[in-house]
C-alpha cells in the first residue's frame, strides 16, 4: 500500500503540472508518488473514443506549441517514450465570409505575402520575436524575474501589456491582418481591450512561425503516456482512480506537490492553511468557461477556403470586431450566437485519429464561467458560416459544456481551462503573491494556477518542484546536462 510506504515527495494530480513536477523531483533521485483521480493520466491531455468505436477524440487540449517549445518537456527524452510530434503543413487558418482564408505558415515571409498592405507590418511585428524566440521562450515561460536579455524583453513588453484591439488596430490597416490578430490573442479568454491581452497573441503568433502547432500522433494521450512512462522509468510510482479528499490521507513525504486550483488546494489542505491564505486563495478569481465539441465525421470538413486544409487549427470567428464582441460578451455573463469559435482537425494528419475516409474535428466557444446554456447549434452554425454542408457529414457527436469538463477533470472550476482568468492581477501573483508556496510546511501549488500560467508546457510544475527542493531538502541539484538550454535559461530564474 502507497500510504504505508515514505516518500521524499508525493504529487496530487496527474496533469502535465503534476507529471512534470513528479519527473522533477525523480531527476534528482528523489523518490515520488503521485495520485490521480482519474482512471486515466493526464488531466487535460488526454483521448478517449468520444462518438464512435475507432474514432480517437483529445477530451482537452490538442495543439501544443507550449508543449513542443516548453524548455523542460523539450529536455526530456520523450521521443523514446512514444511521442511522437505532427505538424500541419501551415499552423493555422482564419477563413472570411467570401471565401478566403488568412494561412499562418511556418515561414513569415510566405504569411505576410498573402495580407497585401499588411506584409510589412507583419514582418516586423513577428520577425523580431520569432527570431528572439529561443530564449525569449525561457524568460516568457517562468515567473517574473529579472530577464537576461532587457532590451528585448522590454520591448516585447511594451507591446504584450496593451489591449489586444489597440495593438491589431495600431499596427495593421486590414482587416484581414487584425482578424488574424483578434483570433490568436482571443486564446487569453479576456476581452481583447484589457490590457495584457495582446501578448498572448505575440506568443502564441510567434510561436506558430518558431516551433510550429503541432498534434501528437495517436491523440494527446500518448504525450500523457511518454511523461508518464518517462517517470516510472526514473523510478516514479503512479497511483490512478484515487481521488484526494484530504493532505491527511496521504503517505509521509517531506514535500506536497499540489496540481489543483487555489479552490480545490484550500479544500483537501483544510486547516493545515492558515484562515488569511484560505481567503485569499478563495478570492482568486476564475475566467470564462469552455463549451466544447467532438464530431465523428464522414468526409473531411467541407471549407469554402480550400487553404484551411492545410492547417490543424482553424480559428472561427470572422473579424475582428466580431472576434471582441463575442469575447466581450462573455466575459460579462451573456451568450453570444456567434461565438469565436477555435476548432482543430487532426484526422486530416493523422490518420490514425478516425477510420478510412472518416474525420474527427474538436471545437469549443468560451462562455460564461459555469454556464448551463447549450452552445451546440451556435458552434455549429459557425463552422457552417465558413463550411457549407457541416451539419450533413455529422455521424455522431460528443457535447461538453462547463459541467462536463468539470466532471471529466475537477481543476477545471465552472469549466475554466487555464486554472484562473489571466487579468493583470493574476497574470505574475497567481494564485497569491507567495506563487508556488503554501504556509503549510512543504505544501506546494504547481498546476496552472501558477505562473507562467495556462496552456500544456509543464513549466508551473518544474518551478514548483524546485522551489521545493531547495527550501525543503536543502538540495539546489541541478538537472539534465549541466550544458543545456534549459540549465542557461531556467536555472537562473530558480536563483
Ligand atoms: C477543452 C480544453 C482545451 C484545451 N486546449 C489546449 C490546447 O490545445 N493546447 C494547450 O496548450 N492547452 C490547452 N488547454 C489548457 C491545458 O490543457 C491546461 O492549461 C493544462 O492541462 C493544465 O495542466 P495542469 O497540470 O495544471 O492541470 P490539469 O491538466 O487540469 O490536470 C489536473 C489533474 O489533477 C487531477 N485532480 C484534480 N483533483 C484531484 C484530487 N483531489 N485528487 C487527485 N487528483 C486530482 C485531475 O483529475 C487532473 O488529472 C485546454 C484545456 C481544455 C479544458
Amino acid at each position: 500500500m502507497a500510504e504505508s510506504k515514505k516518500y521524499d515527495a508525493v504529487v496530487v494530480g496527474g496533469g502535465p503540472n503534476g507529471l512534470a513536477a513528479a519527473i522533477t523531483i525523480a531527476q534528482s533521485g528523489h523518490s515520488v508518488a503521485l495520485f490521480e483521480a482519474n482512471e486515466t493520466i493526464g488531466g487535460c491531455v488526454r483521448s478517449a473514443a468520444l462518438t464512435l468505436p475507432h474514432f480517437v477524440h483529445d477530451i482537452c487540449s490538442s495543439v501544443y506549441p507550449l508543449a513542443i517549445g516548453s524548455p523542460f518537456f523539450r529536455a526530456l527524452p520523450l521521443e523514446n517514450f512514444g511521442l511522437q510530434w505532427i505538424q500541419s503543413p501551415a499552423s493555422l487558418a482564419h477563413p472570411f465570409d467570401d471565401g478566403s482564408a488568412v494561412v499562418v505558415e511556418r515561414s513569415i515571409e510566405a504569411t505576410s505575402a498573402a495580407l497585401a498592405d499588411d506584409a510589412a507590418a507583419y514582418r516586423r511585428l513577428f520577425e523580431p520575436l520569432t527570431r528572439q524566440w529561443n530564449g525569449l521562450d525561457v524568460e516568457l515561460l517562468a515567473p517574473l524575474h529579472w530577464p537576461r536579455h532587457p532590451l528585448n524583453f522590454m520591448r516585447f513588453g511594451l507591446k504584450a501589456l496593451q489591449p489586444a484591439r489597440r495593438l491589431a488596430e495600431s499596427c495593421f490597416r486590414g482587416s484581414r491582418a487584425r482578424a488574424l490578430f483578434a483570433g490568436l490573442a482571443a486564446h487569453a479568454m479576456l476581452p481583447l481591450d484589457f490590457l495584457a491581452s495582446a501578448g498572448f497573441g505575440l506568443v502564441l503568433g510567434a510561436s506558430a512561425h518558431a516551433v510550429g502547432w503541432p498534434i501528437v500522433r495517436g491523440g494527446a494521450q500518448n504525450l500523457a503516456d511518454a511523461l508518464c512512462r518517462y517517470l516510472q522509468s526514473l523510478g516514479g510510482e503512479i497511483f490512478l482512480n484515487r481521488t484526494v479528499r484530504t493532505l491527511d490521507d496521504l503517505p509521509a513525504a517531506l514535500i506536497v506537490l499540489c496540481d489543483l486550483t487555489p479552490q480545490q488546494l484550500s479544500s483537501v489542505a483544510g486547516t493545515r492553511l492558515s484562515g488569511k491564505f484560505r481567503r485569499r486563495l478563495n478570492q482568486f478569481r476564475y475566467g470564462m468557461g469552455a463549451f466544447k465539441i467532438d464530431w465523428a465525421l464522414s468526409k473531411p470538413v467541407p471549407w469554402k477556403a480550400a487553404a484551411c486544409a492545410r492547417a490543424a487549427t482553424v480559428h472561427l470567428g470572422g473579424t475582428l470586431e466580431q472576434i471582441c464582441a463575442s469575447e466581450r460578451a462573455t466575459w460579462r455573463g451573456f451568450q453570444t450566437s456567434a461565438p469565436f469559435v477555435l476548432a482543430v482537425q487532426p484526422s486530416l494528419f493523422d490518420r490514425t485519429r478516425a477510420p478510412a475516409g472518416n474525420h474527427t474535428l474538436w471545437a469549443y466557444c468560451h462562455v460564461p464561467n459555469g454556464s448551463e446554456l447549450n452552445m451546440t447549434d451556435a458552434i455549429e452554425s459557425q463552422v457552417e458560416r465558413f463550411a457549407p454542408g457541416f451539419r450533413k457529414i455529422i455521424m455522431a457527436r460528443n457535447v461538453a459544456p462547463p459541467r462536463e469538463l468539470t466532471r471529466r477533470n475537477a481543476n477545471l472550476i465552472g469549466g475554466d481551462i487555464n486554472g484562473g482568468a489571466p487579468i493583470l492581477k493574476q497574470l505574475f501573483l497567481r494564485p497569491t503573491a507567495s506563487l508556488y508556496k503554501t504556509p503549510a510546511k512543504g505544501v506546494y501549488i504547481c498546476s496552472s494556477s501558477t505562473p507562467p500560467g495556462g496552456g500544456v508546457h509543464g513549466m508551473c510544475g518544474y518551478f514548483a518542484a524546485r522551489q521545493a527542493m531547495r527550501e525543503c531538502f536543502n538540495d539546489n541539484t541541478l538537472l539534465d546536462s549541466r550544458s543545456s538550454r534549459l540549465e542557461a535559461g531556467v536555472e537562473h530564474h530558480d536563483s
